[in-house]
This record gives C-alpha cells, sequence and structure tokens, in this order.
C-alpha cells in the first residue's frame, strides 16, 4: 500500500536535514507531516574535506545550535592561497571550521530527531514516479505518495537524475582526497593554518591542491586533496593522481596513502533547480563552482526550500515556478553566483602564469583592504567538549 505523506525529503546530509530543521523550527507540526528518507545509517562515511565556512556556520547557528559545536573541530584562522611561490593570507575569527563530516553528519541528525524529525534510514530511493497531483517515491521498503518530494540525496542522487535525463546539462568537478595522520605539533596544524596551491593550473588544472588540519575524534590528521572544477570544457584534462602524488611528494609527505575520490555537482546559472512538485538542495542543486564549497551553501539551501515550501502549502501551488527566481535573489544566490563568475573568469585563464601573477597581486592587495569579519563566537583551538543532549535541550523554541 502507498503511505501518504505532505513532504517527502531524499537524503539525510547537510542539505536535507537543515530543509526539515527549517521547517520545524518555523512551526513544530512540520515533524509529523515530513519524512527524511536516508539509505546510508549514521553515522555514514561520507568523503569530505569537512571545512564549513561562514556562510554553513551561520546557517547552523539559525539553527539554534551554539557555535562552536560541541564536537571536535579545528578553527582555521589563517588559510593562505598559494601560487607560483606567491601567497596571499586571508585571515578570519575564524576563517573556517574543520568537523570530521561523520561526526557533524551524525551530531547534525540527532540534532534533527530529537526536534521531532522522522529520518527513516537504510532506506535507499530506487524511483520517482510523477503523478498529475504528486510524486509517488518508490524505496527498497516501501512506496510513498507526497505532494513535494526534496532532493537531497548529493551528486549522484535518483532526484537529479531525473533532470539530466530530460536532457539538462550536468556539471560536475572531479575531487580526490585523502587523510594523514600527524602528530598535531606540525607548523601548520599548530597555527590552525590551511593550504589552497593553485600552482598545478599550469598543469590544467582548473583548480587546487589543499590541506586541511582536522581531528578525526581526538587524533589529529591533515586532509589532503585535489579540486578540479573542469569548468571550461575546451582546456585539456588535469592528471589528477599525478599532481596530487607531485604536491605530496614536494611537501615530503609520504605517498603510500589511501586516495579516494567522488564528484561534486556545481552551481551554474541556467542549472534547473525544481519542477512540479519536486525541488533540489544542496549538491543535487548545485554549489560552489571556485572551491567547491558544498556544506555551507547545503545548509543554506536548506533555509530556502523550507520558506518555498512553507508558502507552497499556503497557496496550494506546487509548481515551484519561483524557486529559481527566489534562489537568486537569496543572500545564497549571490554568493554562488559570485563565485561562479570568479571560478569562470579565473579558471578560463589560468593556464597563463602572467595572468596568475596579477591575479596574486591584486588578491593580496584586496586581502589586505578588506574589512575584518565579525567575530562568529569566542575561538581557541582545543573544542569545548559538551554534552550533545544538553546542547538540544539548551534549544529554546
Ligand atoms: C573529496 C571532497 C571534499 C570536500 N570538501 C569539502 C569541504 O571541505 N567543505 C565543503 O564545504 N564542502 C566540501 N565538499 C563538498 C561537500 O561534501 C558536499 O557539497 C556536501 O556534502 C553536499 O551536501 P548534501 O547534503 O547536498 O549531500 P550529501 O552530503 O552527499 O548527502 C546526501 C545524502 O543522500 C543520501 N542518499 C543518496 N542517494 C540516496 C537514495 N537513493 N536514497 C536515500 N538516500 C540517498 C546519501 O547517503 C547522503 O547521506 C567536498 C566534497 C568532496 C567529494
Amino acid at each position: 500500500m502507498v503511505k501518504k505523506i505532505d513532504l517527502l525529503i531524499i537524503g539525510a546530509g547537510p542539505a536535507g536535514l537543515s530543509t526539515a530543521l527549517h521547517l520545524v523550527r518555523f512551526n513544530t507540526a512540520w515533524a509529523k507531516r515530513m519524512l527524511v528518507i536516508e539509505k546510508a545509517v549514521h553515522p555514514r562515511p561520507k568523503l569530505c574535506a569537512g571545512g564549513v565556512t561562514r556562510i554553513g556556520l551561520e546557517s547552523l547557528r539559525d539553527l539554534g545550535l551554539s557555535l562552536p559545536l560541541p564536537i571536535p573541530g579545528v578553527q582555521v584562522t589563517d588559510a593562505r592561497l598559494i601560487c607560483n611561490n606567491k601567497t596571499i593570507n586571508v585571515r578570519g575569527q575564524p576563517m573556517f571550521t574543520v568537523y570530521n563530516r561523520i561526526e557533524l553528519d551524525d551530531f547534525i541528525s540527532q540534532y534533527a530527531q530529537k526536534r521531532g524529525v522522522n529520518i527513516y534510514q537504510n532506506e535507499a530511493v530506487e524511483a520517482i514516479e510523477e503523478k498529475p497531483d504528486g510524486l509517488v517515491v518508490i524505496t527498497e521498503k516501501d512506496s510513498y505518495f507526497a505532494q513535494v518530494v526534496v532532493g537531497a540525496d548529493g551528486s549522484k542522487g535518483i532526484s537529479l537524475r531525473l533532470f539530466t535525463e530530460a536532457g539538462c546539462p550536468k556539471r560536475v568537478a572531479r575531487v580526490l582526497e585523502a587523510d594523514l595522520n600527524v602528530h598535531g605539533t606540525e607548523a601548520h596544524f599548530s597555527k590552525a593554518c590551511a593550504e589552497f596551491n593553485f600552482s598545478a593550473c599550469q598543469q590544467h588544472l582548473q583548480g587546487y591542491t589543499w590541506e586541511f588540519p582536522s581531528r578525526i575524534g581526538n587524533q589529529p590528521r591533515f586532509n589532503r586533496g585535489v579540486y578540479d572544477s573542469r569548468l571550461v570544457k575546451s582546456r585539456p584534462r588535469a592528471d589528477l593522481p599525478l599532481i596530487f602524488n607531485t604536491q605530496m611528494e614536494q611537501d615530503g609527505v609520504e605517498s603510500s596513502v589511501d586516495i579516494q575520490g567522488h564528484p561534486i555537482h556545481l552551481f551554474h546559472p541556467k542549472n534547473r533547480f525544481s519542477r512540479p512538485h519536486l525541488l533540489l538542495v544542496g549538491d543535487a542543486a548545485g554549489v560552489d563552482p571556485l572551491f567547491g564549497e558544498g556544506i555551507g551553501p547545503s545548509l543554506a539551501y536548506g533555509r530556502l526550500a523550507a520558506e518555498t515550501i512553507n508558502d507552497s502549502f499556503l497557496t496550494q501551488d506546487f509548481s515551484f515556478s519561483d524557486y529559481k527566481y527566489r534562489l537568486m535573489c537569496s543572500r545564497l544566490g549571490r554568493y554562488l553566483l559570485i563565485r561562479w563568475l570568479v571560478a569562470r573568469l579565473s579558471y578560463l585563464f589560468s593556464g597563463s602564469v602572467l595572468f596568475m601573477n596579477a591575479l596574486w597581486i591584486v588578491g593580496r592587495l584586496a586581502a589586505e583592504l578588506w574589512p575584518k569579519p565579525s567575530l562568529l563566537y569566542a575561538i581557541g583551538n582545543s573544542y569545548e567538549k559538551r554534552d550533545p543532549m544538553l546542547e538540544f535541550e539548551d534549544y529554546a523554541d
């Protein structure tokens, strides 16, 4: 028998959980009107460096969580953008916080469940069928009829496939990463410094290699990786494993580590973000093409989707024809549009040493003149271990 529900969210990552949590924040009655379906079980594996920037940290705070979160994290105060031995230092309090993604998503999912959100885990969605007045979502265990479905199932999810099968182009970045053991006394680690190295742009990379200090449990680690936006298709394809290993060698790091890869679906102003009864959020909708930043934008998509869904039930208009307009007019839309523009221009010419040198001179000046952002929270590099359950109880409606 097909079960009926007002709203079904596919995927319990940052985008899906943020959508659910924002709805419950608008009105606690939403907890009974919606269902989140997740194919894995939290804490589930997730390939990601875990850097959460201001847009993500502010979204977490909007959800009622106090910062820093009561899970291990490293607060990065110095981000170094490097190209051909030139460095732009961007400082912030913090610039971003690095969380272990498995722990972060588990924490947010526990928080959502505590707020009454029903998450059916270990249940993969296998098909979505369009009907005149809603969508039928078929999982390996059940069938659901929902008036509204949110596709929060990431870059390789079934929701995005509905759009690509209908002829919408899918623009994805290629990403490789590895986690390395460290002692925690290394200079970068103790100075809470993260590096983004764009030198391999001369080897056709349309992105950068990175090194972030991170923690898994209480163990200090370095997360390293390579990001290739592949925005400019006319340029030759970069050899990512070669670039990754060369960078490791140059930095004197042992290269026999387990390297894994995953695509990131990128924002493009021509992307489609909705169809009747269906909204996309997070990676499924498209995230930052410049750095491949997706956690913060995914959390921010959640608010936008929640507002749109709330209004759709008030007006009984489920066409979602204004979702793209709402996105473009929002802070998130401007954020993604600027990142797309800068990425498009800079990765078009990033193969030229002359262009990159000029960009770094302008970048250094801009970093010096840029007004310092306000403090998000008092920082220190040891996280304050608080009981997550107390955190939930602290939550004020
Ligand atoms: C190597 C790498 C490093 C990265 N580093 C960073 C970083 O440092 N900072 C940053 O901001 N971003 C980073 N990103 C991007 C970031 O990980 C994503 O943008 C972010 O995870 C998107 O969140 P989401 O909720 O949209 O999707 P996801 O986090 O992918 O969540 C989707 C959820 O849907 C579930 N799902 C999928 N299919 C189904 C199905 N059929 N049925 C039910 N459930 C399903 C999945 O199990 C998953 O839990 C990185 C990405 C990669 C690949």
